[in-house]
């Protein structure tokens, strides 16, 4: 049993794992590179393994950074099915449409600048798929993945289990005659303010673990709101806008539920809320479908058919003329719109507008990738450049951790707790984060190691027992479509 990990390997973005045992071969994730230009040109390159080969993909969730690759994987020739949640393919669709859409008019944009500059239009790189790429692999999904239950795929049983990262996040374990594996994908923190834990994990020969922050500790729940609250107080009375750069995806449903909290409660003014993100009102609508996967408060709202989701003041805003008219609105209000990092998306000419001006308010809840124009401003730049200019960073800038989807130190150390003694696998974080971790590791017993880039590691090392593990009854069959009952 190896693997290879072609991204998420030595840093945080771009998951695709490779899982080969004996002949067969499955994909885990298929995820884009973001962040900077170094990376999002590996997207670019050609997948090193053989594509109409593979058997399988699993996605454990519904991030673009673990599935924005999957219409150019399918453009390539993969014409196998593609295994996740039911959620994960719902939020999927939104997220591939809306990369889709991006990378379109990023070319044309490109296109545009390189025939102003007399360059022919043959040097202007593509984009990687397109909206009709992004259907043909949507209709490779089979999201028939529940928590708990085994379906086999080529010839692996493979378990998804709660991961309380996301809706719809799933991790996996995956058992050969080879050993027992589990691969984290992305995994939540246990005080999200909007989903369940994590599923306490069984015992593995070998754990793939996300390590985004791996280094740290998260403000406690009750913490991370009254910061949030006081962050809120402070910029309604800057008297500016205030800017919330988030994602579409799990981070703005969490964002829109605590202001509604907050304002329900009287601890915030009723100022106008501006949900300018089509794509985050469409992924809201997911939540609406899969309640039963939150917490409590929130599943409870939705069964008496409340809106968990909608403060007062709510306006979503639907197109980008709208959004530009909302520079011309007067007074304190409450800007959310994409992206998180601040590196696309109609956040980017909310920050031209604003960010120069003493009394904005810029409110970070989201992981700033420190190469990010989020994460630029974050650390303290007095300029940054954005569409094309320099602007004066005036706002008064908050960063607020705790709301992260990303589980912590603590939440790493409690769910390899119940694993045994696996071999600990690190990815999908920074490598300096990641060698911290190690001797954190180490002090419990666990033997670490840093996922190398691109080359194989053999999971079938002296961790994994000899013969089949328990519970395993071999003989897998060929073809993982006859597997999955279908
Ligand atoms: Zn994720």
């Amino acid at each position: 049993m190896q693997l290879q990990s072609f991204g998420a390997a030595l840093t945080v973005t771009g998951s695709m794992h490779l899982l080969t045992v004996g002949e067969r071969q499955i994909l885990i994730d298929c995820g884009l590179f973001q962040g900077n230009d170094d990376l999002e040109a590996r997207n670019r390159e050609p997948f090193p393994f053989d594509v109409p080969g593979l058997e399988a993909v699993i996605l454990t969730h519904a991030h673009l950074d673990h599935v924005g690759r999957l219409p150019l994987l399918v453009k390539l020739g993969f014409r196998g099915p593609v295994y996740c949640t039911a959620p994960t393919a719902g939020l999927a669709e939104t997220v591939l449409l809306d990369s889709a859409r991006l990378q379109v008019d990023g070319y044309r944009h490109d296109l545009r600048r390189a025939r102003r500059q007399g360059v022919p239009d043959e040097q202007v790189p593509p984009p990687l798929y397109e909206e009709e790429d992004v259907h043909r692999a949507l209709a490779l999904l089979r999201p028939h993945l529940e928590f708990g239950e085994t379906t086999r795929v080529a010839g692996l049983k493979v378990t998804p289990e709660r991961a309380g990262h996301i809706l719809g996040s799933a991790y996996l374990l995956i058992e050969s005659p080879e050993g027992r594996l589990i691969m984290s994908g992305d995994l939540g923190n246990r005080e999200s303010g909007l989903q369940l834990d994590f599923t306490p994990p069984p015992h593995a020969d070998a754990v793939v673990i996300e390590t985004t922050y791996a280094n740290r500790t998260h403000r406690p729940w009750p913490a991370t709101l009254a910061e949030f609250r006081d962050a809120l107080r402070d910029s309604v009375r800057q008297g500016g806008k205030i800017l919330i750069p988030s994602f579409a995806i799990e981070r703005t449903q969490t964002i829109l539920h605590t202001i509604k909290s907050l304002m329900d409660a009287g601890e915030v003014p009723r100022i106008p809320v501006f949900l300018d993100s089509p794509m985050a009102a469409r992924a809201t609508h997911e939540y609406f479908e899969f309640g039963d996967e939150l917490i409590p408060e929130v599943r409870d709202a939705l069964q008496a058919g409340e809106d968990p989701f909608r403060p007062s003041t709510l306006h979503v805003v639907p197109t980008s003329a709208e959004s530009q008219r909302i520079n011309r609105y007067d007074g304190p209000a409450i800007i959310l719109a994409g992206n998180g990092m601040m590196t696309g998306g109609r956040i980017q000419h909310h920050l031209k507008h604003h960010l120069w001006k003493p009394s904005t308010s810029l409110i970070s809840v989201s992981y700033q990738s420190p190469s990010s124009l989020g994460g630029r401003i974050v650390t303290g730049a007095d300029h940054v450049r954005i569409m094309g200019e320099e602007i004066a960073v005036k706002a008064h800038v908050h960063t607020i951790g705790g709301f992260s989807a990303h589980a912590d130190q603590d939440d790493l150390l409690a769910f390899l707790s119940t694993t045994g003694t696996p071999h600990v696998w690190l990815v999908h974080g920074e490598p300096d984060v990641m060698a911290a971790f190690l001797p954190v590791l180490d002090a419990r017993g666990l033997k670490g190691d840093l996922m190398p880039d691109r080359q194989a590691v053999n999971l079938t090392g002296p961790g994994f027992p000899q013969g089949l593990p328990p519970g395993f009854d071999a003989a897998p069959t060929r073809g993982a479509q006859a597997e999955a009952g279908e």
